[in-house]
């Protein structure tokens, strides 16, 4: 019986293989992720590594039961022992809780920690959202002060700007403190009921669980009912105000181009004050290239102080695939500098160990056994080799051997003992 197995879905393959899209390349991940540990070195950040499971209950507790994350998209199973386990569907909730459970909030100091690495979300997939996707994230712990959310959305903004991503202005918005955010719930709701009629099924549930949900509504009826919605920051308590004030003055003056957007939720339940999302005009429906915000009382949910903090995520598919569509320059992989064709048992030794002095300078090389110097050539184009070297038993025995040049074709003789010398010399003049 012939067995099929369903293609994988989100292989990452090295460039020139045949993956349909250039950003699902290896190498280019490998560009952006460097950028992204590169930035959050700079900016004073470490790196956390959390399981890809978690108990259930962690992310019930720190997303909420009623978001859509955890009411509809989580991969939720239960294990030989009987344990509700999720994979994780989001970065912040994990790490909190790794914050508590490793003792890094008894060091008293404010914490800046990064993640970067797949996440699940079971999602009606389409361009742009995928069940299994990547974040980078950022997360600061221990400071209040508006000048962090400044400084938080100033890297996040620093992160296009090295990858050449052109993005639009940055939304922000405040949602207050839990006090504030219930007043303006109760008033949504009101205005919500009075229009039910209007609702979708969907945007009625929303309405009645979770109204603040009902601002992500992408349903065009319901976005039109929004704009006559109150607004969230005219019901945002004194010290959010004030806070959210201070935030777009520092805004103005580090010249972050911005637009405040009173119905910015986002989808997590955690947040509270200052909220914010980039947004590209490059991918479509699925525009959000990252986004963040405070979530000052998450900490203590998970038996933590009651330390605030602001984080951001930011979706690497979608990085990448906006790098793609504005044409971002992003540096080739490596390919092989030198490429010989050893011919006979002397000669292979021979190549074996001088691949193994230049792999120890971290100059690549390769080797090709084929049956004719042609095939061998042809592999060493296919391989976009730099050069390729023929060792043979007679070059060994006349000490001497010949060099092709790849793109130009020149050839020229180089001595056996001078060989390794003059490829170093080379690979530092244009290697690299
Ligand atoms: P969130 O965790 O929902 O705040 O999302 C942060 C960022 O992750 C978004 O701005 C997107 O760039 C990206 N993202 C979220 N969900 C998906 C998904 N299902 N597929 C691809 N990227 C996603």
């Amino acid at each position: 019986m012939k067995f099929s197995i369903p293609r994988g879905t989100f292989d990452l393959l090295p460039e020139g293989m045949k993956s349909g899209q250039k950003w699902r390349e290896s190498s280019r991940w490998h560009f952006v992720e460097e950028q992204m540990r590169q930035l959050a070195f700079d900016y004073g950040y470490q790196e956390v590594r959390t399981p890809i499971f978690e108990y259930t209950s962690l992310f019930v507790r720190g997303i909420g039961e009623h978001s859509d994350i955890v009411s509809k998209e989580m991969y939720t199973f239960v294990d030989k022992g009987s344990r509700s386990l999720s994979l994780r569907p989001e970065g912040t909730a994990s790490v909190m809780r790794a914050f508590v459970q490793g003792g890094m909030q008894s060091r008293g100091v404010f914490r800046k920690l990064f993640y970067m690495g797949p996440f699940f979300r079971y999602d009606r997939p389409q361009s742009g959202r995928y069940r299994q996707f990547h974040q980078f994230g950022a997360e600061m712990i221990g400071d209040p002060l508006p000048i962090r959310d400044f400084e938080l959305i100033e890297m996040l903004c620093e992160l296009y700007r090295r990858l050449n991503v052109k993005i639009s202005p940055v939304k922000i918005n405040s949602l207050g403190n839990a006090q504030s955010r219930e007043a303006y719930v109760h008033h949504l709701r009101d205005y919500l009921s009075a229009h039910l009629d209007q609702l979708t099924p969907e945007g009625r549930k929303r309405a009645q669980n979770n109204p603040l949900r009902f601002l992500d509504s992408k349903d065009p009826k319901e976005r039109e009912l929004l704009k006559g919605a109150p607004s969230l920051l005219d019901f945002c308590d004194h010290e959010s105000r004030l806070h959210f004030d201070i935030l777009c003055g520092l805004l103005e003056k580090g010249n972050i181009p911005f637009c405040i957007d009173s119905q910015l939720v986002r989808g997590l339940d955690y947040y509270s004050r200052t909220v914010f999302e980039v947004d590209t005009e490059d991918l479509g429906a699925q525009n959000a290239v990252g986004g963040g915000g405070r979530y000052d009382g998450l900490l203590a949910k998970f038996g933590g102080s009651d330390l605030p903090s602001i984080g951001f995520a930011v979706g690497m598919e979608r990085i990448l695939s906006v790098m793609e569509c504005q044409g971002c320059e992003i540096p080739p992989a490596p390919v092989p500098f030198v490429l010989f064709i050893p011919k006979g048992e002397q000669a292979d030794q021979y190549v074996l160990s001088l691949l193994y002095r230049l792999r120890c300078q971290h100059i690549p090389s390769e080797m090709v056994a084929a049956k004719t110097l042609s095939k061998a050539l042809q592999i060493a184009n296919q391989l976009r080799a730099r050069m390729a070297i023929v060792i043979g038993d007679r070059e060994l025995e006349e000490r001497r051997v010949c060099l092709k040049e790849m793109h130009s074709g020149a050839k020229s003789e180089v001595g056996i003992s001078d060989l390794f010398s003059f490829l170093i010399q080379r690979w530092e003049e244009d290697g690299l």
